[in-house]
């Protein structure tokens, strides 16, 4: 592990203050000190955020919810206005990691995990998301994998939060406090796609830190959930995953929020899905010719191809949960 300093906020303009000279913020620390000990993180300053009040979990005044950066993992999980409101939440943390895992990890720290690419953690592979213009060992290599959506000719690396996906279908937003105050953006623009700097995962201005994650009203009833494919039933990444939510008034679909993770460089909104479902009667008929949709865009590398049909069956499988058969 590489020297590095290491200081403590006592507050969150300390901690921007801190995170403007290039400070990294750290909290639980379950995947930065793991990527420090492997020498592909290699930070000068750690910035210890894990005192700040960035802790609770509240209902909006419309009735969404804010959930802090700093709640763990578990507590999100538990959380009563999480799992009443936001099954899928609950169900993508607790399908996510192990337990003891999910009790040091924060929901912030969740969504900034970096990538389980193996090219990417092998400091001796070339791997221009470590190394910007070093190439992508993945391309040609193992890529079982890997992503079929959102991939560049530079990047082809998954991005392995499960809790990220459902807030991508949920449409929420990251609340941000950086040195010019505070902004919000929709959390599908907040990770970034790899294009030709895949180095940059997330639309972060230098310096700004984590508050909440917001997710607005929708209209009730919303059943929703998290349907997670892997090769072992526990403490391991998806191969494909699905988040679905449905609002169903009088018989018909009046609200459908769909993402898939797995499969994408970021958690992938299945936008041609939803609106194939919104306005419709559930039937099985609807999940097939919804799901078939699931994998519109997708390039498939050498050892992936699978994933292109295992996605359509994922989406299609968890929207026949949530919305039941007709
Ligand atoms: Fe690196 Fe991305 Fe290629 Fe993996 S897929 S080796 S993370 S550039």
């Amino acid at each position: 592990m590489h020297p590095f300093a290491f200081t403590k906020a006592s507050d969150t303009r300390e901690a921007v203050n801190a995170g403007r000279r290039g400070g990294r913020y750290i909290a639980g620390g379950t995947t930065l000190v793991d990527l420090m000990r492997e020498t592909v993180e290699r930070p000068e300053t750690l910035v210890d955020i894990s005192g700040l009040p960035l802790g609770e979990v509240t209902v909006t005044e419309r009735g969404g919810l804010r959930i802090g950066a700093l709640v763990s993992m578990s507590e999100a999980a538990a959380h009563p206005k999480v799992r009443t409101l936001y099954p899928v939440v609950s169900e993508a943390l607790e399908l996510s990691a192990s337990a003891q895992l999910r009790n040091m990890a924060t929901i912030g720290g969740n969504i900034m995990q970096r990538t389980r690419c193996t090219y990417f953690r092998d400091v001796t592979a070339d791997c221009n998301k470590r190394e910007p213009g070093s190439g992508c060992a993945a391309l040609h290599g193992h890529n079982r994998t890997h992503a079929i959506l959102g991939t560049s000719d530079d990047c082809v690396a998954t991005h392995p939060s499960d809790v990220a996906v459902a807030f991508a279908a949920l449409d929420a937003r990251v609340h941000l406090l950086g040195p010019d105050g505070q902004r919000q953006v929709p959390f599908t623009d907040f990770l970034l796609r790899p294009g030709n700097t895949p180095q940059r995962e997330q639309a972060l201005r230098k310096g700004e830190l984590i508050t909440t994650v917001e997710i607005p009203a929708h209209p009730r009833p919303l059943k929703s959930g998290y349907l997670k494919v892997r090769d072992r039933q526990s403490y391991e990444f998806a191969l494909t995953s699905a988040a679905v939510a449905l609002h169903v008034r009088g018989g018909v679909i009046r609200e459908a929020k769909v993402a898939a993770g797995g499969v994408g460089t970021v958690p992938w909104k299945l936008s041609a899905v939803e609106r194939h479902l919104t306005g419709e009667r559930p039937s099985d008929a609807l999940w097939s010719a919804a799901a078939e949709r699931a994998a519109d865009g997708a390039r498939a590398l050498q050892h992936n191809q699978f994933k292109v049909e295992l996605l359509q069956r994922t989406v299609e499988r968890q929207m026949r949960i949530v919305g039941g058969t007709k």
